[in-house]
């Protein structure tokens, strides 16, 4: 393709998504295709020739395009959002245009400059303190491409420490804390890295968050056993309710034990960006006591995927634990530490121009335009809990959290005499009835054996008339699934 080619199809390429977008509402919200279709649909192997590209840009529309579940119809509730926006494609065809690997400073000065520059300004955004800061803080953020990667470095980097202070401790003996709730980057990052991963219980009188006595007594009970507990992944927003560690209560104690707190926001940090929900989040102590923190602009933050924030109370354990550096890695600027290489930050060498994404977020829709986002996701969320909270058939399982609400069937008055598992069965079955329907998607979880049904709100374009035609929808599917249960 040449570059008159280029500008051509690239204007194509663009109307082609303006009319994606323009015609979003009426498609499905969930891709309605079979496990292997597309493999019946394309050769076995690549063409030996090159074929013209307007046919490879029909073949977009004609083969992939039915395969995709729109995360960004006004429609999709399910899991947490995944928000894209125009400015974010947009920097993220910048980005391609000058592709480079990033690993050092000396790859391309202003990419890693504008990281650091931009995560600085998104810690502020969000509320978090100095020390977090590369400008002012021995801290500093980084870009990661998931919050798994973000946990796992942080344990990298926490391992690391405990380590060197304790040489004669053995990584088998190492302990990982999470919850019964934590997302399962926790124990991935044990399977990974050969360490012991601990669910700690939590109570629904907490709103299952971590309490500072379950907390304390596990450090006691594997300390008397001789293991070593180093690091505790705690959670701002769980997966399945939006649960909130006790923050006020775990920091002094992960204090007190030297223990690396990494707090999970991958989904509700964003939401620090508005001051109301700060106190709520517990920021206070999550700039008291957290060692790194990581939240996903690319869940909720209007961001393309991939931008996983991830801040560091404390750089030198991102670069203790991962610089390596062979000879033909070395540059001028590195040796006289003079930058940083990003390469240190993370698990891979090479990494994407990710910051441009958020650099252009930020300034397209500045921070107000990011807390009007969010503010308006949680009181459509507020709609729909208040439509289950009115109604005589269901109940949310528990109080809203930012923008989730996590709700069942519960006929009033009868439920209460149905056992756990004919409840779960029926939510089952009103669950399996939503699921099969193609114009609106939400998913399930499993709340301590009880069956629970999750509507997250965070779509950039839904209104308050997809949340109403969202319950009408939910209504009808409850009083027909609880009708053909009493039968
Ligand atoms: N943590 C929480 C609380 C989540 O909800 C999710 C995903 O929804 C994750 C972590 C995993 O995020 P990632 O896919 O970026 O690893």
């Amino acid at each position: 393709m040449d570059i008159e080619q280029f500008r051509r199809e690239g204007y194509k390429a663009i109307d082609a998504i303006c009319d994606y977008y323009a015609g979003l509402e009426q498609r499905p919200v969930v891709a309605q295709v079979e496990p292997g279709y597309l493999a019946k649909l394309v050769p076995d192997q690549a063409p030996l020739k090159g074929e013209p590209f307007n046919a490879i840009a029909a073949d977009f529309q004609r083969l992939i395009l039915p395969g995709i579940t729109s995360w960004q119809h006004p429609s999709f509730f399910a899991y947490f959002p995944s928000n894209a926006t125009f400015e974010g494609m947009l920097a993220d065809l910048y980005a391609s245009s000058v592709t480079n690997p990033g690993f050092n400073w000396a790859c391309s000065p202003a990419c890693t400059e504008l990281e650091s520059v931009v995560m600085d300004w998104a810690a502020k955004l969000l509320g978090l303190g100095e020390a977090f800061w590369v400008q002012g803080g021995l801290g500093g953020g980084v870009i990661q491409t998931s919050a798994s990667d973000s946990a796992l470095v942080a344990i990298v980097a926490a391992r690391s420490a405990y380590l060197r202070a304790h040489p004669d401790v053995s990584p088998s003996d190492l302990v990982i804390y999470g919850t019964t709730q934590t997302h399962s980057l926790g124990a991935k990052a044990a399977l990974i890295l050969g360490l012991n991963f601990r669910a700690l219980d939590v109570h629904p009188t907490f709103q299952y968050g971590l309490r500072g006595s379950t907390l304390q007594k596990a450090i006691l009970e594997d300390k008397d056993t001789g293991k070593h507990p180093f690091v505790l992944v705690a959670t701002l927003g769980t997966t399945s309710t939006g649960a909130i560690d006790r923050m006020p209560e775990i920091g002094p104690i992960v204090q007190e034990a030297g223990l690396w707190m990494h707090v999970d926001a991958a989904w509700a940090g964003v939401a620090l960006s508005c001051p109301e929900f700060r106190d709520r989040s517990f920021l206070k102590y999550i700039n008291e006591f957290a060692d790194s923190f990581c939240t996903n602009f690319h869940k909720w933050g209007l961001t393309n995927f991939d931008l996983s924030a991830m801040w560091v109370r404390d750089r030198t354990q991102l670069t203790d634990a991962l610089d390596v550096t062979p000879a033909f890695l070395r540059t001028k600027q590195s040796d006289a530490g003079m930058v940083i290489d990003y390469r240190n930050w993370q698990l891979s060498l090479g990494r994407k121009f990710r910051s441009i994404k958020l650099w252009f977020v930020l300034r397209s829709y500045g921070i107000e335009g990011l807390q009007t986002h969010i503010r308006k996701s949680i009181a459509l969320a507020t709609l729909f809990a208040d439509f289950v909270g009115d109604s005589s058939l269901f109940e949310l399982c528990t109080p809203q959290s930012f923008a989730l609400a996590v709700f069942r069937l519960y006929p009033k008055g009868i439920a209460s005499m149905l056992k756990q598992d004919e409840l779960n069965s029926l939510n089952r079955a009103l669950f399996q009835k939503i699921a099969a329907r193609s114009d609106i998607t939400l998913t399930q979880t499993d709340l301590l054996g009880t069956f629970c049904l999750r509507f997250a709100v965070g779509a950039q374009r839904t209104e308050e008339r997809h949340i109403r035609k969202a319950w009408e929808i939910i209504s009808a599917a409850g009083v027909e699934t609880w009708a053909e249960w009493q039968a």
